[in-house]
């Protein structure tokens, strides 16, 4: 069994600082992670192999600049086999669409390299800073894949992946045919650590470049800013909400009263003409 996992390298902030000239992140200054989702992705990928360790190989694929190397290393470190990094200025200003269409091609090009088909691609939910949680759902779609969302775990029985999924109201099993297509949520558990014997080995392992000339049969009108269909007309971060009014019990009237100037206070006038 072969599982590709998709790392994302993450700012490790919950608040995002946007440049209000570019529209992009501002990435100075902020530590970088792996995306949350993304380990607990590979997390469920380490639980498959501790099962079947013989019979099962886990790859790491990032898209990114060079810097995102550090990223799948730490993945190196933990449970992956083989790590492969999409990186080039051409992949620049990518909206999701194109990021996803990158992350398809680059999974084509490893697959043709290694001459053997994934049988599983793991993703997380969202990633925590753009948040959009569009990307495993595109690829899905972009190699005609089926896909299961908000997987917690999974375990495989005969020719089928069952995924336990996270719903509204609970929990629910899904099977599903492989090959397939699955994005995790965050479970009631947390990723392993990274030994130090894999953490040392890890350091000396390669990570495979794969540039915009390495995709033979990319379609350049799909990638970077101008493969974007994506308009970026404003970025900010939204306020945090304030406490709401506490209303207590034995205190009608003086709710009541409250209550009543509260909605007067934000009346919304609707003009009806
Ligand atoms: P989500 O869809 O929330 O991620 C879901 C999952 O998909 C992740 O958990 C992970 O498993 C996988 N995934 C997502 N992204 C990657 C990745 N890069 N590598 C591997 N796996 C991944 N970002 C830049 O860094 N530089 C830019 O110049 C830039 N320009 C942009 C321009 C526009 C117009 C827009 C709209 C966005 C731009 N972005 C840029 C942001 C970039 O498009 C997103 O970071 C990217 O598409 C992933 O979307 P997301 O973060 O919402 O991921």
């Amino acid at each position: 069994m072969n599982i590709l996992v998709c790392v994302k390298q993450v700012p490790n902030t919950q608040e995002i600082k946007i440049d209000p000239v570019t529209n992009t992140l501002i990435r100075e200054g902020v530590e970088s992670i792996v995306n949350p989702f993304d380990a607990y992705a590979l997390e469920a990928a380490a639980r498959l192999k501790d099962r079947d360790p013989e019979n099962v190989t886990i790859f790491v694929l990032s898209m990114g600049p060079p810097q995102a190397e550090a990223a799948l290393r730490e993945c190196l470190g933990l449970a992956a086999d083989a790590a492969y990094l999409a990186s080039d200025r051409a992949f620049g200003g990518s909206d999701t669409l194109a990021t996803s269409y990158i992350l398809s091609q680059a999974v084509k090009k490893i697959e043709k390299d290694i001459e053997f088909k994934f049988d599983m691609i793991f993703c997380g939910k969202q990633a925590i800073d753009g948040d959009t949680a569009q990307v495993g759902p595109e690829m899905a779609e972009i190699l005609d894949l089926p896909q299961v969302t908000y997987g917690l775990t999974c375990e495989v029985k005969e020719n089928e992946l069952y995924v336990t999924r996270e719903t509204e109201d609970g929990k629910e099993v899904v099977a599903v045919r492989f090959p397939c297509l699955v994005t995790f949520t965050k479970p009631d558990f947390e990723p392993r650590f990274a030994s130090a014997k894999r953490r040392f080995a890890a350091k000396k392992m390669p990570v495979n470049f794969i540039g915009a000339d390495d995709i033979a049969d990319i379609d350049r009108s799909r990638i970077g800013l101008k493969g974007s269909p994506t308009q970026v007309r404003r970025t900010f971060v939204p306020e945090q909400k304030k406490g709401g009014t506490v209303f207590r019990d034995g205190e009608w009237e003086d709710n009541t009263r409250s209550l009543a100037q509260m909605l007067i206070d934000n009346a919304v006038v609707v003009n009806m003409q």
